[in-house]
């Protein structure tokens, strides 16, 4: 059996891809790839390593599985699997630039992101600025003779703000920039930004794609030989590998990413219209509302919205710490993407880090409140809020 990745859908893909059943001499057709374990792969002659395998921190067969199953899923001729999405960043950088290159960024990324930006790679040389990537004519304002790499993530984190991949990609290839996109927060399932024109496609597979918030991983995904090689160089000599058995916990939460992502969107959706009609919210912030400034481009470039929402309660910090305090279904925690529902406050929580200031200037109130959606019943996700509203 081969799969032909053109003809078959996402959910058959992110079930088979990478894992077909191996039939020959002497294999026993496991329809799960092995877990495999080895460090090391002996070879009987001296020169020809068996299968191209070494040593697992070059090529291991499970992680392989892994990489190819994504790389099917983001349309992706090559895909890499790192032991974080923060060691994939690290790497990815350390791949495409040199001391003195310049990178454009979203002034609303990840905060682990730019703190590698601004107190990492700031230090050896590399030189960083900041837009509203909303606005792509800022981001075509900031391209400066010695800019190599454009860094967006759309929706953006907490506020749900959209960039336009496509004018950006447009953009970025007449200038000579690679554009990295994260998709964390929608998954190939809802976007795949190699099609709208990106270079190079990051995820922190700890969320949607693992799914069940029990394992740390991410991934590089590109179509160009030349920085599958750069990028795959880099991974070998720094180290930042995923191990065989997260790559099988990886393997095995990715095949439900369809019909987990469905769930996600149907609950996400639920729970903002019920928010927008509260009493007691002044704002809900979803792509999937009509009432988003950005619903048009969300329906362009994505085809669905995701299982995270932000709102604001009305009143005070105080107020929306015991409405967190008071959920017993939403798990009070930071991260995202996992089957369980979870809430946070990212004034104190995700982006206490970031000057009050900074938060205020880009909409990051006190009580904003951000929600990753699980897959529960909805009955009881609506009760919970309801309760704790109340
Ligand atoms: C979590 C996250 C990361 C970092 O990934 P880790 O797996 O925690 O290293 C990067 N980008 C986004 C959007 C994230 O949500």
């Amino acid at each position: 059996m081969s799969l032909n990745r053109e003809t078959f859908g996402f959910a058959t893909k992110a079930i088979h891809a990478g894992e077909e059943p191996d039939f020959r001499d002497g294999a026993t057709g496991d329809v799960v790839v092995p877990i495999h374990l080895s460090t090391t792969f002996a070879r009987k002659k001296v020169t020809e390593p068996t299968g191209g395998y070494e040593y697992t921190r070059s090529l291991n067969p499970t992680r392989k599985a892994l990489e190819e199953k994504l790389a099917a899923l983001e349309n992706a001729n090559y895909g890499l699997a790192f032991s974080s999405g923060l060691a994939a960043e690290s790497t990815v950088l350390l791949s495409l630039l040199n001391p003195g290159d310049h990178i454009v960024a979203f002034d609303d990324l990840y905060g682990g992101t730019k703190r590698l930006f601004n107190q990492v790679f700031s230090n050896f040389g590399f030189e960083i600025s900041y837009v509203d990537a909303t606005d792509t004519s800022l981001v075509e304002n900031a391209i400066k003779p010695n800019t190599k790499l454009v860094w967006i993530e759309s929706p953006s984190n907490p506020l749900l703000k959209l960039s336009d991949i496509k004018a950006i990609s447009q953009i970025t290839h007449k200038r000579g920039v690679v554009l990295v996109v994260d998709n964390t927060f929608l998954s190939p399932y809802f976007q795949k930004p190699l099609d709208l024109g990106a270079d190079v496609v990051i995820h922190s597979s700890t969320k949607y794609i693992g799914g069940h918030s029990d394992v740390l991983g991410g991934a590089v995904l590109v179509n160009d030989l030349a920085y599958y090689e750069r990028i795959q160089y880099h991974q070998n000599a720094v180290g930042a590998v995923l191990s065989p058995f997260d790559s099988y916990l990886t393997l095995r939460g990715v095949k439900t990413l369809a019909v987990r992502l469905e769930k996600h969107q149907q609950n996400a959706l639920h729970i903002a219209e019920y928010l927008s009609v509260h009493s007691k919210v002044s704002k809900v912030i979803y792509p999937g509302l009509e009432s988003h400034p950005q619903h048009e481009l969300a329906k362009a470039q994505t085809t669905g919205f995701g299982g995270v929402l932000s709102f604001e309660i009305k009143g005070t910090i105080d107020n929306a710490k015991q409405f967190l305090e008071k959920l017993n279904v939403f798990a009070l925690a930071e991260s995202l993407g996992g089957v369980e529902s979870l809430i946070e406050l990212p004034s104190l929580m995700t982006h206490a880090s970031v000057a009050k200031e900074v938060r205020d200037q880009i909409g990051i109130t006190d009580t904003l409140v951000r929600l990753s959606v699980g897959i529960e019943d909805i009955e009881d996700l609506i009760s919970d809020i309801e309760q704790a509203l109340a």
